[in-house]
């Protein structure tokens, strides 16, 4: 009998890779204005630049460990009480330059200083653009009526705690919210499945893990003997994790539901 749902957060609820997308377009139109550049190959660039530089950190392992990525890198501030996300907050003034900097060179053009400029337009544009999915409230509200309701994530408290307040509507719905920066490792560790559920007083028999990563959301719970929702609304492929159920819509959770009864 399954008596609540656990949610991940991005891209499950938060639709953060469109977010991101958005800021990148609005930040790059900036240097398209200034130099005349591509902005869609300088966001490849700059990504590109990102993704090098964030893996050459001694943050870098931490960043995996906890569930950090390379973008969130690129907006969060990391203001978390622990030293390897004080290391962080050191670290990302300069990578956040850096990466754009790099980016803009790639294309050609040699200008820190906008660098600079760029790389603190895009923490504004992401907090200004944050993208729910049409279906995410709807099926939170009906949910709501009947099953307990708790959110795990993978990230900084800081910056988990940022997305929440740019969407405060979110929280309400959820009697417990586990980050895994806060408990010290992230999805897809068995711990913080058990620690969720343990949060909850309940059994893994009467849980069900709803998210977007296989080799997180997926892996994790069903590690922990959790039985898994995989939403996968761009039609991936799926690799070796294998999730109970798989899904398009988060609609087509109350059918699941309803056979679990
Ligand atoms: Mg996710």
């Amino acid at each position: 009998m399954i008596k609540a749902v656990f949610f991940d957060l991005d891209d499950t609820l938060l639709w953060d890779q469109k977010s991101i997308k958005e800021a990148f377009v609005a930040t790059c139109k900036i240097a398209e204005e200034r130099y005349g550049v591509d902005p869609i190959r300088l966001e490849e660039e700059v990504r590109e630049a990102a993704r090098n530089l964030y893996s050459s950190y001694e943050t870098y392992d931490f960043t995996q460990m906890i569930g950090i990525n390379p973008f969130e890198g690129l907006w969060g501030n990391f203001l978390d009480d622990q030293d390897d996300f004080r290391k962080m907050k050191e670290i990302v003034p300069a990578y956040r330059k850096d990466a754009w900097t790099a980016g803009l060179k790639a294309m050609g053009i040699d200008d820190p200083e906008f660098g600079y400029e760029l790389a603190e337009r895009f923490p504004q544009e992401r907090q200004n653009l944050p993208f729910v999915y049409e279906e995410t409230f709807e099926t939170l509200d009906k949910l709501k009526e009947n099953y307990r309701l708790l959110l795990l994530t993978n990230g900084s408290p800081d910056l988990q705690n940022t997305k929440l307040s740019i969407t405060p509507e979110l929280v309400p719905y959820f009697e417990k919210i586990v980050i895994s920066g806060d408990f010290g490792k992230g999805k897809p560790d068995q711990g913080i499945f058990e620690h969720a559920l343990s949060l909850m007083s309940l059994d893994k028999d009467e849980v069900i893990m709803v998210g977007d990563n296989l080799m997180t959301d997926v892996l994790g719970a069903n590690r922990a003997g959790i039985k898994t929702v995989w939403i996968n609304r761009h039609d991936k492929d799926r690799n070796e994790v294998i999730p109970t159920y798989e899904i398009q819509h988060l609609e087509q959770l109350f059918p699941i539901l309803e056979e679990l009864k």
